[in-house]
């Protein structure tokens, strides 16, 4: 049976989906039998592409646009899911931003952005998401969208891998209280992975180090030595978002590791080893 003819496997909102990972997961979770619903910023032509892509899938698809570090963008964006396609099963807190700074030129107004862009949103939608699918009583998978830098804290990107930190902190907490609803809460952390994201790591390097500074920094120090894919991480969260993940929770998922994310001062300082055991500890 074609999914054109099969009953949906539920129901997963993403946000951040018109491009790069959170697209990538809104088409690997479609293939996977859900009907989806998208978001991303006003005024986002990608979107349609998305939900044309997902129709052919043989799937509903529905676009939710809105800025997800509202308050209200987020209840009313899992109040239409829910009206026009049913319920919500799998909820994808992907929607982030990156605002590079030097330490010492690190601002409140970028700091603050990137807060309520990458982590205020999280909590909305984990929250909102959560209530919805206690009232629905079967449980549900709710994933959010940390980094390497929320690992390991990255030079320049101080307020970006605070913001990282605080989803893992929130996937852990959020885990501990809705276990008992039978709803699982994780995260995925990427690497390098080739969306517009790096554009603006290079764009940024560029006069300090070179073109292409950012993505050759993450190859050499990555240990599968290349930038990854959005659908190497889509097929992460379609595992996180299945059946067979039920006893996973709490967890936020490197995909890969780096061993030289340390700056190259410290890992001089260090025996080979002993840097392998540090970084195994950070992971
Ligand atoms: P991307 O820029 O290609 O996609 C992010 C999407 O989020 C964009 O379409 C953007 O318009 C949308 N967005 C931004 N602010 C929003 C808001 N307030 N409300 C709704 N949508 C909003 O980047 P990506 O690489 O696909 O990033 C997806 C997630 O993965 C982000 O949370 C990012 O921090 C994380 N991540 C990416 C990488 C990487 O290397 N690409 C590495 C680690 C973590």
């Amino acid at each position: 049976m074609s999914s054109r003819q099969s009953e949906p496997k539920g129901v997963a909102l993403i946000t951040g989906a018109a491009q790069g990972i959170g697209r990538a997961i809104a088409l690997r979770l479609a293939d996977d039998g859900y009907d989806i619903a998208v978001n991303d910023l006003q005024d986002m032509p990608e979107l349609d592409e998305v939900i044309k892509t997902i129709e052919e899938k043989g799937r509903r698809a529905l676009a939710t646009p809105g800025d997800v570090s509202e308050e209200l963008v987020v209840i009313e964006m899992i109040q239409r899911t829910v009206s026009t396609l049913g319920s919500l099963d799998v909820m994808v807190a992907n929607a982030g931003i990156v605002i590079p700074e030097p330490f010492l030129e690190t601002s409140v107004a970028a700091f603050d952005k990137q807060m309520a862009v990458n982590a205020r949103s999280v909590m909305l939608c984990y929250k909102y998401a959560a209530e919805q699918m206690i009232a629905q009583g079967r449980g549900g998978r709710i994933i959010g969208a940390s980094s390497m830098a929320g690992k390991q804290g990255v030079d320049m990107l101080l307020a970006y891998s605070a913001t990282k930190f605080a989803v893992r902190g929130m996937t852990q907490s959020a885990a501990s209280s809705l276990g008992k609803h039978n709803i699982t809460v994780n995260a995925y952390a990427p690497g390098g992975v080739e969306t517009r994201i790096l554009n603006v790591f290079d764009d940024f390097l560029e006069p300090l180090a070179g073109p292409r500074a950012g993505r050759d920094g993450l190859i050499k120090s990555s240990v599968v030595g290349r930038i990854g894919e959005p659908e190497e991480i889509a097929h992460l969260v379609s595992y996180l978002a299945s059946k067979e993940a039920g006893f996973i929770t709490g967890q936020t998922v490197r995909a890969p590791l780096y061993v030289s994310t340390l700056s190259d001062l410290h890992i001089h300082r260090f025996r080979s080893t002993e840097v392998l055991i540090l970084t195994s500890v950070l992971i």
